[in-house]
């Protein structure tokens, strides 16, 4: 029976461990599967937390169901009727700049406008710059092969307008990272490759949606028996609903909260894992579900090239601020699912999340809760240098700078999350093939999470998946 040991308990590692043990299952086979946590709490990245009678997310607040894993893992788990569409009879996205909200045009996928009147009305862009974006469908195809920046080619394709006032904020903002050396390649390659191949953004979008008749905001109508899917969806008790069943899934056996790996040494075909005890574990295979800033730390004495390839992958720090406001305090308009705030307007905070109109159950009906985003691409240092005090001040002066908004906040809670989002720069395909190479060198050694090949839960779901795959097959 091989002995596989995960390090990491975030949603990598134990979709993993779910992946081994019903997979195994599957097949009449059984594997010894362990989940090493060096917290005393399992889901990495998601934390939800009931505090009084608020739901509170630390991390991410929900999942695409456009990446199928995150939806199959949870309805492998039977958590079918856990899962919460967002309430989009309030969707909207409103983006700041000259000083005031503007709507995002309908249409606009990711970035790429795909119908003409929503766009042409817009306040947000200037005349010169609509017609700049509408003459995409004109611009020829990047000759040159290789990655480039998110802003090159946003530059190039849609024009300068475009990625300041949409790109930036929406999507360079879903990484937290800077467009100036974020590789379009690793991040969007559907962009890349819409433009080879349909030689326009604009086009290849088009026919991407006619092709696909539910690649709309809402989504295809559920089967009986399954959730409503919307373009965003949580868990009603919040996104933590997932590690939590995979942790039941996995079985207490399985997992070891406390266990703070320190190294790793070679030792016949296997590997022995040390802890920080003192204590050490044989293992036919390591899947190292942690950060890789984490994982070079307990790889670098048995292989310093691996370790310092681990090391390249930059990282950005950011925070979520939670805030509610008695509701008849609020008397300015909320509307839509929050706003968003480009580079170019230098404000101290990127985004805010009306969470407990985006989401049920997250709020008592009487008071409105929203979540501020801070640091990330722009102003991370904000994230190092304030106190919890000074973060939740500041986050209720940019809201009345933004908003007008003046209330009281009667309920607050900071989370950060230092070196939390991997930076996926130009060139980091390059690099991660050459770090597969690497890993090769070493069998029964994996890396898994979101430092590699997606940011998303979905990804790290999916990643996760393929490498478990792979040892069952082996
Ligand atoms: C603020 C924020 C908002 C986000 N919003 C979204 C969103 O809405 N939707 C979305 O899809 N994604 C979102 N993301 C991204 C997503 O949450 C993460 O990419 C994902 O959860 C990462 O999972 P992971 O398992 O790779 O890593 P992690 O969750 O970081 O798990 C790694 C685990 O390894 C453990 N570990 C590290 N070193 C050791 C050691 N030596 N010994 C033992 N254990 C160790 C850590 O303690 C940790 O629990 C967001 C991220 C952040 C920070």
């Amino acid at each position: 029976m091989p002995k596989i040991i995960i390090v990491g308990g975030g949603i990598a590692g134990l979709a993993a461990a779910v992946h081994l043990k019903a997979g195994a299952k599957a097949h009449d086979k059984t594997v010894d599967v362990l989940v090493l946590e060096r917290n005393q709490r399992i889901g990495g990245k998601i934390l939800t937390e009931k505090i009084g009678d608020y739901l509170v997310e630390g991390g991410p607040d929900s999942f695409l169901p456009e990446k199928v894993w995150t939806v199959n893992l949870a309805r492998h788990l039977g958590l079918e009727p856990e899962m919460l569409p967002s309430n989009d009879k309030f969707k909207g996205t409103f983006i700041y700049s000259r000083k005031r909200l503007h709507s995002l045009p309908e249409g606009v996928m990711l970035m790429v406008p795909t119908s003409f009147w929503p766009m042409a009305k817009s306040s947000l862009i200037s005349w010169p710059g609509k017609l700049r974006m509408g003459m995409e469908m004109f611009m020829p195809r990047r000759r040159e092969r290789g990655d480039e920046s998110l802003a090159s080619f946003v530059t190039r394709r849609l024009g300068r307008e475009c990625l300041e006032k949409i790109a930036e904020p929406l999507v360079a903002g879903i990484h937290t990272s800077n467009p100036d050396n974020m590789s379009v390649l690793a991040t969007f390659p559907r962009f890349v490759q819409m433009e080879q191949k349909s030689g326009s953004l604009i086009r290849g979008m088009v026919d991407a949606m006619k092709s696909r008749p539910h690649a709309t905001l809402s989504g295809p109508p559920p089967k009986p028996g399954q959730a409503r899917m919307t373009y965003f969806m949580s868990f009603k008790k919040g996104m933590e609903t997932l590690p939590q069943a995979c942790a039941d899934a996995i079985g207490k056996d399985s997992i070891r909260l406390g266990a703070v790996v320190k190294s790793i040494e070679p030792k016949g075909k296997g590997y022995v894992v040390i802890l920080d005890s003192g204590e050490k574990l044989d293992a036919d295979h390591v899947m190292f579900a942690s950060s890789a800033y984490d994982s070079a730390e307990m790889i670098k004495n048995f292989d310093p090239g691996l370790a310092s390839q681990l090391r390249a992958i930059q990282w950005s720090s950011s925070g979520t601020v939670t805030l509610a406001f008695k509701r008849n305090d609020v008397s300015v308009p909320l509307k839509g699912f929050g706003f968003i705030i480009p580079r170019v307007e230098n404000r101290r905070i990127n985004a805010t999340t009306y969470s407990s109109i985006k989401w049920s159950y997250r709020a008592p009906d009487d008071m409105v809760m929203v979540r501020v985003f801070v640091g990330g691409g722009h102003h991370e240092e904000l994230v190092h240098e304030l106190d919890d005090a000074g973060i939740i001040s500041m986050a209720l002066e940019e809201l009345d700078t933004v908003l007008g908004l003046k209330a009281d906040a009667q309920f607050s809670k900071v989370y950060r999350w230092f070196n939390g989002m991997p930076k996926y720069t130009v060139g980091h395909l390059d690099r991660m093939f050459l770090l597969d190479r690497k890993v090769a060198e070493h069998p029964g050694i994996h890396l898994i999470g979101c430092s590699y090949k997606g940011i998303g839960i979905g990804d790290c779901v999916h990643e996760a998946q393929i490498a478990a795959e792979k040892i069952l097959k082996a």
